[in-house]
């Protein structure tokens, strides 16, 4: 196993760690407390191409080589600002275009991906419903071919980015009774009659990236927004769920190095007994257990996304990279905490943000428990 950065892609993340430093991290606090999507972001980086990473030029994309790698670095570098900022952006330059790139109609990319990637538009991606989260094959929401349309009915939960969506890419099942080979994927415009966004769901993590119940009443999209074959939709997307889990492991690298930072800063500057709290061996050590965890789960991830991009099936590495950086993230933060002993519990300091937003990795693109499933079927038990 081996990776290193070539200079281009150490120039591309100083780039935009530039800007993370400058526009993102001194916002971090604000968004949490508002909890607003972060719209003018998301158009100065469509601005500056950034969101069209994955994608090629003809769309206003950067035609990359190495996608994969310099997504999980965008991911990282903007998580180190804030995991809210990072999840909604990263979901929408990632899961929630990439049906609409891989399967669209060439009209459907000209009217929703160069506005999407310009940061114009939003986009979610709606696979979970309220019965169907980790058994995504359960799922009831239903399309029935009509003519020249398919008529949409059911209900989605935990949508990112939901209440802000232009549109969204809904998986719904399209062949009652079958399992994973029966569910299609459609473009819906959020502005079609009878698509509504149910509710904002409040929780205590990642704020300020938007999360939505959405409502599919008699929603009648052309048949042409059928992205990819009719049925096929969660067997095609097995490439972009092990997209999300990547998107995750690099969003989960970037929280840890801000919980890291501020704790190594905070263990050099807090004195007890007459020192700095890093002299006594207890705080150093944690230090040590946090970079090592962090370093090990960089490298594997880093190290998948160089598999990706080498056109490789990578469902056990990126299961692997999620399972390991997410894991790791909320352990770093929880021992972020305890390196700031009693201002680890106030709301001045970053620290309680980042503990509380540690638990969004490990649900998001699939839980530790569903990661575990899909390494040990590599294992053929
Ligand atoms: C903030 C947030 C944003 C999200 N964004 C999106 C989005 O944009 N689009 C989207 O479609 N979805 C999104 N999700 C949904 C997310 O993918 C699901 O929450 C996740 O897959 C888990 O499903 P569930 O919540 O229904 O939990 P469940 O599937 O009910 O799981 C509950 C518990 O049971 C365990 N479990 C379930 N099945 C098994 C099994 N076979 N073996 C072992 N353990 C098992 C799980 O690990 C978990 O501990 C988001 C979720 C959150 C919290």
């Amino acid at each position: 196993m081996h990776f290193e950065f070539n200079d281009d892609q150490k120039e591309f993340r100083n780039h935009l760690s530039r800007f993370v430093d400058e526009r993102v991290a001194p916002q971090a606090e604000a968004l949490d407390e508002s909890g607003d999507f972060p719209r003018q972001i998301m158009e100065e980086l469509g601005e500056l191409g950034y969101l069209g990473i994955k994608y090629p030029e003809e769309y206003g994309g950067a035609g990359l080589d190495e996608p994969h790698i310099y997504h999980a670095i965008f991911c990282e570098e903007l998580a180190r600002g804030s995991l809210g900022v990072g999840s909604a952006l990263a979901m929408h330059t990632s899961t929630a275009t990439f049906g609409l790139y891989k399967w669209g109609s060439e009209e459907l990319k000209q009217r929703y991906l160069i506005p999407a990637l310009q940061g114009k538009m939003v986009a979610a991606f709606g696979l979970t419903e309220p019965n169907a989260g980790s058994d995504a094959a359960s799922i009831r929401t239903k399309a029935v071919r009509d003519g020249d349309d398919y008529v949409i009915n059911g209900t989605k939960i935990f949508i990112s980015n939901g209440t802000q969506a232009n549109f969204v890419t809904i998986a719904a099942r399209t062949a009652p009774g079958k399992g994973f080979d029966g569910i299609s994927l459609l473009l819906v415009d959020t502005s079609t009659p009878g698509f509504s966004v149910g509710r904002r769901l409040e929780k205590f993590s990642n704020h300020c990236s938007d999360t939505a119940e959405l409502a599919l009443e008699d929603v009648r999209v052309p048949a042409a927004n059928l992205l990819g074959e009719e049925n096929m939709g969660l067997i095609n997307l097995a490439q972009s769920l092990n997209d999300d889990r990547m998107m995750t492991a690099a969003l989960s690298l970037g929280l840890s190095r801000a919980a890291f930072d501020a704790s190594l800063r905070y263990s050099q500057e807090r004195e007890q007994f007459g020192r700095p709290i890093c002299k006594f061996q207890a705080v150093r050590f944690r230090l040590v257990d946090m970079l090592t965890r962090l370093e090990s789960a960089r490298l594997y991830t880093y190290y998948a996304a160089s598999l990706a991009d080498q056109g490789k099936d990578i469902t056990k590495e990126a299961a692997m990279a999620k399972l390991m950086a997410s894991e790791a993230a909320n352990y770093i933060c929880r021992m972020a905490t305890q390196v700031h002993g009693g201002y680890g519990l106030m709301m001045e300091f970053p620290v309680q943000r980042f503990l509380r937003d540690s638990f969004f990795p490990l649900v998001a693109g699939g839980t530790t428990d569903i990661m575990k499933v899909i390494i040990s079927k590599s294992l053929g038990i």
